[in-house]
């Protein structure tokens, strides 16, 4: 469960996030929408607090994350407390962030290993039975480099998915990729999306937003502009700037 209060952030002058608030339940997949520059990326960030937030809270499971300070001088407020929540939450960028000198395999069982210091035969196993899952059991001894980019794609999620993570987020996992590698990753996610795996996706595809979605939420101008099942989101929605933005997106 991720429980977002009251955020608000701003980089120097820009105010990005205005007061968002939010709750992503467990085994929900909720998916972030809006135009370029609405803040999409920046309240993902907030989550695992790659980016602080001037104000407001985050919550995972109910634990409050620590911060410390004021405003643009908040900071982190308990080491321990976030390398802990970070581990327990699975990121997947739009860029793939592979290690280049690692093989596939060795880059999935990399966390299991020497951040949860878990023992190597098991972690193999999983390793191997993620990467089967997500379709690249195959490409287990490859170097990244070697792969598509979907299949890149599809390896960081898989070793996002080793971790064991409480949440899964997602920024634009397909957005670099050709339209006929974005398939195979999307299929991927919503076969997590099927397991009840608890979501929060950044996504730019509408059709792919509705068919994986509990609930969708359209952020316009730092601020939640409209929330809902897609169904009422991409159906019958009332807000004018969000008619006017699934026009220009389809
Ligand atoms: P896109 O759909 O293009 O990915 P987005 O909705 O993800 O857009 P963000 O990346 O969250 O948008 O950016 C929101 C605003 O904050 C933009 O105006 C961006 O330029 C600004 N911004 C984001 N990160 C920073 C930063 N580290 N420093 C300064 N400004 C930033
Ligand atoms: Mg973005």
């Amino acid at each position: 469960v991720v429980e977002l209060r009251e955020l608000h952030k701003s980089f120097g002058a820009l105010e990005v996030l205005k007061g968002i608030s939010f709750t992503a339940r467990e085994g929900q997949v909720v998916s972030l929408i809006g135009s370029s520059g609405s803040g999409k990326s920046t309240l993902l960030r907030c989550i695992n607090m790659l980016e602080i937030p001037d104000s407001g809270d985050v919550l995972i499971d109910g634990e409050a994350i620590v911060l410390k300070g004021n405003g643009q001088g908040r900071s982190i407020g308990d080491e321990h407390q976030i390398r802990r929540i970070r581990s327990e939450l699975g990121m997947v960028f739009q860029s793939f962030n592979l290690w280049a000198h690692m093989t596939i395999l060795e880059n999935v069982m990399e966390a299991p290993l020497v951040v949860q210091k878990r023992a190597r035969p098991e972690v193999e196993d999983e390793a191997r039975a993620m990467l089967d899952k997500v379709g690249i059991g195959a490409k287990a001894d490859a170097y990244p480099a070697q792969l598509s980019g979907g299949q890149q794609q599809r390896a960081a999620i898989a070793r996002a998915l080793c971790i064991n993570p409480r949440v899964m987020l997602f920024d634009e996992p397909t957005s670099a990729l050709d339209p006929e590698l974005e398939v195979e990753v999307l299929r991927v996610i919503k076969l997590l999306a099927d397991e009840g795996r608890t979501m929060v996706l950044v996504t730019h595809d509408m059709d792919f937003a509705r068919s994986v979605s509990d609930r969708v939420i359209f952020l316009h101008q730092g601020l939640i502009e409209e929330e809902g099942a897609p169904d009422q989101v991409f159906g019958a929605t009332k807000s004018v700037r969000l008619k006017q933005f699934l026009n220009a997106a389809s």
